[in-house]
């Protein structure tokens, strides 16, 4: 029986087939070179997106100002409007420091809502929220519940409890909702139900994300989410914001800024686009966002590699599953990031799992040189977007002077795909000049439930905050 190394196994593959190889790795390689004058491109952008003028990147003002002390304290509501669930947790904030204790229940979030009408989204989220009520306070009497929503999408806040919606983003596309406020749409829905919620916080997954993990980890300076989308948060000091110098808060003052930055580059100045980023772009439903967050986020994923699949049936060189019926292979968005996850976790040798996959899938029939095909495309994608997605993570620190941090991370590519947290420490590793032998000075974690906890969290010390201010 032959080894499973990879090294053996492509002497049997045909030329041609080691070709397509090849120039795949010079498609979707980034070297070191790049990934530093990304990042120090990046750096510029996050600083412009701070000022009156702004830039490509929207550095949200949060009003999320201060990281937990450990001692925050009651029973909020956190509602979690994600891109495949809708998740409404209960959180309880003991006396004891750094604990929590949450009760919770998912609903799924139907794929037509993401096209639907505003009215539908609000009403859905509403019910959803009237049934946990009902469901886990059947017949008590109750106040105003304060909650937590975390709305994962760019809004411009000028108030921690309102937003207006920047535009969707995620393949999101309901009419109506861009440029409007969301809050007094979804308190509307609540009260035609007389459910008893007050929203205390809008928030953002990554600031949710950052101030949960430092409730527990200290070190925590960065939240980041590599998931569906990418984007990250980070905790500014109010007098490097020009764009609220009039506002004349204390310039060491901490503000938590959602820099949205999946906008990055949406100027296409930097990073290195292949045709099949730009088809991805071109047949979006928002042309020309996201540029960054296009390239390396979860929903995207499988649509590259699908895309590169089409380009090399069609190429007389390569001719991949050869007079077969592809129409399966045709459907956009037809496979997920978890298809690639499969390929890559598979066990080198005959690649039987690849096979599988394909046949059940797609109904199509492989061959072995096309499985190392497959392989190779799902790491370089993979790796790809693990690279590219510390672009913004180094940016951050370089812009902080971070030398030495945590940086709590999550979303399902993080938690879910193959080797992403290795490829990011030593691209990490590459863009910061780490001495050889140190260990991870950034070190990128597993981050505490974001959307959960640390809207419960931001809705306490907001209540806290509004408190300290009147007495
Ligand atoms: C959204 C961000 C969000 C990120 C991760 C992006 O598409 O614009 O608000 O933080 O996805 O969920
Ligand atoms: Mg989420």
């Amino acid at each position: 029986r032959r080894q499973p190394s990879r090294k053996g196994s492509m002497a049997d593959v045909p030329q041609n087939l080691q070709d397509t190889i090849k120039s795949l790795e010079d498609t979707f390689d980034v070297s070191t070179a790049k990934l530093k004058e990304i990042s120090d491109h990046f750096v510029k952008e996050l600083e412009q997106g701070l000022t009156e003028e702004g830039g490509d990147i929207p550095m949200n003002v949060t009003w999320c100002m201060g990281f937990p002390d450990g001692h925050e304290q009651g029973t909020f509501l956190a509602l979690d409007m994600g891109g495949t669930n809708l998740r409404v947790c209960e959180i309880t904030l003991p006396e004891a420091k750094g604990e929590f204790d949450i009760l919770q229940s998912k609903y799924r979030m139907p794929e037509e809502l993401k096209t639907g009408t505003a009215d539908e989204l609000w009403e859905y989220i509403a019910d959803c929220l009237q049934q946990f009520i009902e469901y886990h306070h059947e017949g008590e009497k109750l106040g105003q519940l304060p909650l937590g929503f975390t709305f994962s999408y760019p809004a411009t806040q000028e108030y921690i409890d309102h937003g207006i919606l920047q535009r969707w983003t995620k393949g999101f596309d309901i009419d109506g909702v861009e440029g409007k406020d969301v809050v007094a749409p979804f308190e509307q829905a609540l009260a035609d139900r007389g459910v008893p919620i007050k929203l205390t916080a809008l928030i953002n997954d990554t600031t949710g994300t950052m101030i949960a993990s430092a409730y527990t980890d200290t070190d925590m300076k960065i939240g980041a989410i590599f998931g569906t989308g990418c984007n990250a948060a980070y905790m500014e000091n109010c007098g490097s914001i020009p764009k609220i110098a009039h506002l004349n808060l204390p310039p060491d003052m901490p503000m938590a800024i959602n820099c949205e930055y999946g906008a990055f580059d949406n100027a296409h100045k930097v990073l290195p686009r292949t045709k099949y980023d730009i088809i991805i772009d071109k047949e979006s439903p928002r042309p020309g966002q996201q540029t960054y967050e296009k390239m390396i986020a979860g929903l995207y994923l499988g649509e590259l590699f699908r895309l590169v699949c089409l380009d090399l049936y069609d190429n007389p060189e390569v001719r991949l599953f050869a007079g077969q019926d592809i129409s399966r292979l045709r459907k956009a968005y037809t496979l997920d990031a978890s298809f690639l996850s499969r390929i890559e976790e598979d066990p080198f040798g005959n690649l039987q799992e690849t096979v599988d996959l394909f046949e059940t899938e797609l109904k199509l029939r492989v061959t072995r040189g096309e499985c190392e095909v497959f392989r190779r495309l799902a790491e370089l994608i993979g790796t790809r977007a693990s690279r590219l997605s510390m672009c913004g993570i180094s940016a951050i620190c370089k812009k902080k002077d971070l030398k030495k941090c945590h940086v709590g991370a999550d979303g399902s590519v993080f938690n879910k795909y193959p080797h992403f947290k290795p490829r990011a420490q030593k691209a990490l590793r590459e863009i910061l000049d780490w001495p050889e032998g140190e260990k991870d000075w950034v070190d990128v974690r597993a981050a505490e439930d974001g959307s959960g906890v640390g809207a419960a969290l931001i809705a306490a010390l907001t209540i806290k905050r509004v408190k300290d201010g009147s007495s």
